[in-house]
């Protein structure tokens, strides 16, 4: 039998490790490069599934539903291949009548139905969120645990024969292939120009480690508020053109606001920081496709949804190197949607 192709994969983020299992279990020779212990975005994530709120309360993905849900109805598959545990719950919204209006409207014009919560359900979902607050339920939206799903992928590709090196890739190499996932990382740029186009978001996280939260994540005016392992999360800043990961206590100040009138039991409670550096696209979707570069893959671009799309850009990764059929979204995510300067727009 002969050996199937040899891809590089430059990057050991949500989107590199998906991709590298993806193409091992199709028969290729991986290896990951990646110079770091800890991804700098897909450590520090939240972990939300959320195609629903986030084409809802999102402008950037308000027309991106379909795939959004497509690449959430991977994650069941990728989860049984991997063990990695899916909670599927769901979200709830909750917040002023006015605001939790126009969120149901939303949902609605999205064909999502978003279900009243009776206050006393709320409590036992969600305890502490304040009083006066309405609130609903949606269904589609799940989570997982960004650090165990990590390596939980690692461990998975590393039995499937996947090699890993901790060290940077720099040039194109003589591999078969080079898969490029290396989030808001710039230095590829001279073999893939197309990473030109990225642009960084920088997002700080709150953790409340003594905090335990509810049974379900919850999204407010302005924060979002997770429940793990590590206690709760409450997210995030979305600071665009930053890209270090420093904490800015002034840049926190909003969402810190903000989560105090979602949950006022968090006033004065003690909490860490971290940060991340998100990528984005022109039109809010990542890339994910044939470089212009000849062997040349990208998988990066997810922005604020990079745990949600990892299984898809998988798929189109893989379909790249086999030659299989890359199914419906891969005009969407084509990375020659932004030749000429376009914005991609029009691919839609
Ligand atoms: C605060 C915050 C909250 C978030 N919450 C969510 C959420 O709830 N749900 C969700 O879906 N998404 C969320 N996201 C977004 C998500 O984390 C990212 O979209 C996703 O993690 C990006 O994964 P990635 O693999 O593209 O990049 P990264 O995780 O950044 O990984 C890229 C890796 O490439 C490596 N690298 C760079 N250059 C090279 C090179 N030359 N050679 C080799 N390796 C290289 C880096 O060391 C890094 O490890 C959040 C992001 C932030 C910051």
């Amino acid at each position: 039998m002969s050996p199937g192709p040899q891809v590089i994969v430059a990057g050991a983020g949500a989107l590199g490790l998906s991709a590298a299992l993806a193409l091992a279990d199709a028969g290729c020779s991986v290896s990951v490069w990646d110079p770091t212990e800890s991804p700098s975005a897909s450590a520090v994530a939240a972990g939300m599934l959320a195609p629903a709120f986030e084409a809802a309360l999102d402008a950037e993905t308000a027309g991106d539903l379909d795939l959004l849900l497509a690449a959430r109805n991977l994650w069941p598959g990728l989860a049984a291949r991997t063990g990695i545990g899916i909670d599927r719950s769901g979200t709830v919204a909750a917040g002023s009548p006015a605001w939790l209006s126009e969120v149901r409207a939303r949902l609605m014009r999205l064909g999502l139905r978003g279900p009243d919560l009776p206050r006393g359900l709320l409590e036992d979902l969600a305890p502490g969120v304040a009083p006066g607050l309405q609130a609903l339920l949606v269904r589609e939206d799940w989570r997982l645990e960004p650090g165990p799903a990590l390596s939980a992928l690692r461990r998975e590709a590393e039995a499937a024969g996947v090699e890993f090196r901790g060290e940077a890739v720099r040039e194109r190499t003589d591999a078969d292939w080079l898969v490029i996932a290396t989030g808001a990382a710039h230095g590829l740029a001279e073999v893939a120009p197309e990473l030109s186009r990225l642009s960084p978001i920088k997002g700080q996280i709150l953790r409340f480690s003594d905090v335990r939260g509810g049974r379900m994540s919850l999204r407010g005016e302005g924060a979002y508020a997770v429940p793990g392992r590590d206690g709760l999360a409450v997210g995030a800043t979305m600071e665009p053109g930053l890209c270090d990961t420093r904490i800015d206590r002034a840049a926190l100040e909003p969402l810190v606001r903000a989560a105090g009138v979602l949950l006022p039991g968090l006033a004065g409670a003690t909490f860490g920081v971290s940060a991340g550096v998100r990528a984005a696209t022109p039109d809010g979707l990542p890339m994910v496709g044939l470089s212009r570069t000849a062997g040349v893959i990208l998988a990066v671009g997810a922005r604020r949804n990079g745990w949600l799309l990892a299984p898809l850009a998988a798929k189109l990764v893989t379909a790249c190197v086999t030659g299989r059929d890359p199914g419906p979204y891969a005009a969407r995510l084509d990375p020659a949607r932004f030749a000429s300067g376009g914005t991609g727009k029009t691919a839609r």
